[in-house]
């Protein structure tokens, strides 16, 4: 089993409806899926998290050096790709590129083998998980605070027990939308809030303060995620569990906020952390410190079911008659392509997903909505 080809797809459409976080605007979603391709025809799936073109050009800088290679050598592959860059790399592109190649070559792997890639981490702890429905950012042109309640209420409506919405803009409307969206989703309905690290420790400080009467599960970056001493004093000055960890990627950059504790749960995302290879190891670290490790997840079908991959591999921890489970995040905006891209999509059902249990990911990728979705050279 060798390595003939590392193909990149670039996935483009205008949104209908811009919207915001507090760290930036939507107005298209474009999305790099990588392909590995093997000389006796066997395809893997792999998908790079962040800025589409940028990661395409990681992934074919790193390219040259899989031709010929076993796909099977994950190990290997990961620290010769992640040494090549080190000098100048660490974490970023140079990180979510390996990532998107390192998920391919575990779907390669559990294709060969007939497995899931949940099977080949060690076995699946769950059949299913429970999904919380991101979704709640700043439309163009709208009143926010009716939009958010609206979009939330229909979400519990549809079945979702938790939902997440974006904060991080002003403090006292971030409080208005919180407060409404409380009030449209139920008191039983779990609420998390997104700061996109739009705030600085004093806003953050204040705003968990007095968002904290409203039933929060966590607060998701607080603040610029470089800035430590600002999680541990969010942490320690305000009531609600503070999480963090999507722009953390490799175990080194993990470490410190896990050994600081600057948060209570800990956030990495398969595809930005590294791919398994990686995230596997982070998850060790969370265990270690004792952080509830709660995967992010943004994206197409192939980074859904990478998630729901490790998702369904990740131990209880503590183990127990009734153990807790992670939560899928599960983005609800507009995406044309998020399940186009895969022949059979990955839908809830009440709130709840299937892991897939077909080998690798368990997807297969409908080639038609790839060339439909194709970015346009400009
Ligand atoms: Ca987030």
């Amino acid at each position: 089993m060798k390595i003939e080809a590392v193909r990149t797809h670039l996935l483009d459409h205008p949104l209908s409806v811009p919207f915001e976080s507090a760290s930036g605007r939507f107005e298209r979603r474009t999305h790099c899926l990588v392909e590995v391709v093997c000389e006796d025809g066997a395809v893997g799936w792999g998908e790079c998290l962040g800025p589409a073109r940028l990661n395409a050009a990681v992934v074919q800088a790193y390219a040259p050096r899989l031709q010929g290679r076993n796909p099977l050598e994950t190990e290997k592959i990961w620290l010769d790709l992640y040494n090549f860059l080190r000098d100048q790399g660490q974490r970023g592109l140079a990180v979510t590129g390996l990532g998107g190649i390192d998920v391919a070559l575990w779907d390669l792997k559990g294709k060969r083998f007939g497995q899931p890639i949940s099977m080949l981490l060690g076995g699946r702890f769950r059949e299913e998980a429970r999904a919380y429905a991101t979704g709640g950012f700043r439309p163009a042109g709208v009143d926010r605070v009716e939009a958010m309640a609206a979009e939330t209420g229909t979400y519990a409506r549809d079945g979702f027990s938790a939902v997440k919405i974006k904060i991080g803009f002003d403090v006292e409307e971030d409080l208005k939308v919180i407060e409404a969206v409380r009030a449209a989703i139920g008191a039983d309905t779990r609420l998390m809030i997104d700061a996109n690290h739009g705030y600085d420790p004093l806003e953050a400080i204040e705003l968990g303060r007095r968002a904290a009467k409203f039933d929060i599960d966590w607060f998701e970056e607080p603040v610029l995620p470089e800035l430590l001493d600002g999680y541990r004093a969010v942490r320690a000055q305000q009531p609600i569990p503070v999480a963090a960890g999507e722009t953390w990627h490799t175990r080194y950059a993990m470490r410190e906020p896990l050994a600081q504790r600057a948060v209570d749960i800990i956030q990495p995302n398969v595809l930005g952390v590294g791919g398994f290879t990686e995230i596997r190891r982070v998850a060790d670290l969370a265990s270690l410190h004792g952080v509830r490790c709660q995967p992010h997840c943004w994206g197409t079908g192939i980074s859904i079911a990478a998630c729901l991959q490790f998702l369904s591999a990740l131990p209880h921890d503590p183990p127990r008659p009734e153990p807790r489970a992670p939560m899928l995040e599960f983005d609800q905006t507009e995406n044309p392509f998020r399940q186009a891209v895969l022949a059979q999509p990955i839908l809830h059902k009440g709130g709840v997903v299937a892991v897939p249990d077909g080998p690798g990911l368990g997807v297969e990728v409908n080639r038609d909505a790839l060339a439909a979705y194709a970015l346009k050279a400009e």
